[in-house]
């Protein structure tokens, strides 16, 4: 019993105590509100608070959406959605979410092991098999639970396991690998040769992951996934690719970059998401049916939660299959971030340059970049969220444009001519010519 847990039981017991002790509880509850209430205060400060945009997507009309915020106009646009490929109101999707709904019901009824695995969650992980030209695949209720308890259950178990983890790795791998208590180094970002510099020094027999992402989300930079496989394969490192921004977008059947550049076999586990380039939601790793038996059975974020409603599997495997089999989406999408990144650079706006489909625009303000997104919402109806920190760090923060499959060129006029505008407004730097 540690010392503190000594205490308190002594207090309880002293009747001349309890009286403090009663006093005590009764201040807790606002000590603890006035300290919530002192942090949040800290975040508004500091331009980080985070406000949610009020918006219905429409269905058809996508990007459009209902604005039911007190800010800007009753309809918008939006332009950071991860929607990329307008999946989410594809007919096919729509039409096996509803033949779904009206054939199994609402929810899944159980978790997986109990009552919860429908038909569909079994299609669904044999078509991600497929995709990812694995033996196995397996579905969880998002990408943030599929990285954090693949991660967490694979590194805690395997006795003496280290984790290398790549330095912008999402929040939920980094979580996943704190979770397992395994030894974590965290090698410079996209740089294999660093990787090779850790590795070396780490005992030769030890088993270790090198977990690392395709497209990062924020900056869209992409990693130099051959470099890190050589490196990992020459240590005998096990390798944990997330390709959650590009499973769907890339590869001649949306199998993610991996797929694009032939490289799917020398990776040990590859994950997504369901829920941004396939419209939907979830989440699921691709690997050995050994690795995913593993962690079916042993990860607590796969076991002890109710399994995705059965209409959410039936659509994102109508979703995937379409992808499989149709590129004019990717090409649609590719185009458009071409014509976007075109014209923001014929106005020298500063655009983080990148190979991938996220076009960030930096504003390196907090402040500043709450109020243009406020003042593109207001004067344009056009929606795009500020990223702040801690998502970005202090000095980066940035408009993350999205440009979608659905976007029209009048839409890319609108757009370009209200960022123009703005940067004239606010004296905002441009880039040099
Ligand atoms: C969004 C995201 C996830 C989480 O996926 P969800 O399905 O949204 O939970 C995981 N990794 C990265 C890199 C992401 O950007």
């Amino acid at each position: 019993m540690s010392s503190r847990e000594e205490a308190y039981i002594f207090s309880v017991n002293d009747p001349k105590s309890r009286h403090s002790i009663e006093d005590a509880a009764k201040r807790a509850p606002a000590n603890i509100d006035a300290f919530m209430r002192g942090e949040i205060e800290t975040l508004k400060s500091d331009g980080n608070y985070r406000v949610f945009a009020d918006i219905e997507r429409c269905a058809g009309a996508f990007p459009e959406a209902v604005n039911h915020g007190s800010v800007g106009p009753d309809r918008v646009k939006v332009w950071c959605s991860n929607d990329y490929l307008g999946m989410g109101q594809h007919p096919d999707v729509m039409a096996a979410m509803k033949r779904a709904i009206e054939q199994c019901g609402a929810g899944a009824g159980g978790t997986r092991n109990i009552s919860g695995t429908n038909h569909y969650h079994v299609l669904l992980e044999r078509e991600l098999a497929d995709l990812h030209r694995k033996e196995s695949a397996l579905i969880f209720t998002s990408g943030y639970v599929s990285n954090w308890a693949t991660l967490g259950t694979i590194a805690a178990r395997i006795p003496g396991c280290i984790v290398l983890s790549d330095a912008c790795n999402h929040a939920s791998m980094i979580e996943g690998i704190r979770h397992s208590r395994a030894e974590r180094r965290i090698f410079n970002h996209n740089d294999a040769e660093d990787l090779e510099r850790i590795l070396k020094t780490l005992d030769p027999l030890a088993p270790k992951i090198v977990a690392f992402e395709s497209v990062y989300s924020m900056d869209g930079d992409i990693a130099p996934i051959e470099d890190i496989l050589d490196v990992a394969e020459r240590y005998g490192a096990m390798t944990y690719l997330d390709e959650v921004h590009a499973v769907g977008m890339y590869g001649p059947r949306g199998g993610g970059i991996a797929d694009a550049r032939g490289l799917v076999d020398r990776i040990d586990i590859i994950e997504g998401t369901l829920g941004k380039a396939f419209g939907v939601v979830g989440g699921y790793i691709a690997a050995s049916a050994t690795i995913c038996d593993y962690v079916r059975s042993f990860a607590s974020g796969f076991i002890f939660t109710t399994a995705m409603p059965p209409a959410c599997a039936a659509g994102a495997l109508a979703s995937v299959r379409h992808l499989k089999k149709s590129c004019v989406e990717r090409d649609r999408q590719q185009e458009n971030v071409g014509k976007v990144r075109a014209r923001l650079a014929a106005m020298r706006i500063p655009v983080l340059d990148n190979e991938s489909h996220i076009v960030p625009v930096m504003v390196k303000d907090p402040v500043k970049c709450k109020w243009v997104s406020d003042w593109l919402m207001q004067a344009h109806g056009i929606y795009v969220q500020p990223v702040n920190y801690p998502t970005v760090p202090k000095g980066t923060e940035r408009l993350r444009l999205t440009p979608s499959a659905v976007h029209t060129d009048a839409d890319i006029d609108l757009l370009a001519r209200a960022i123009s505008e703005i940067w004239s407004q606010c004296a905002l730097s441009r880039a040099v010519a």
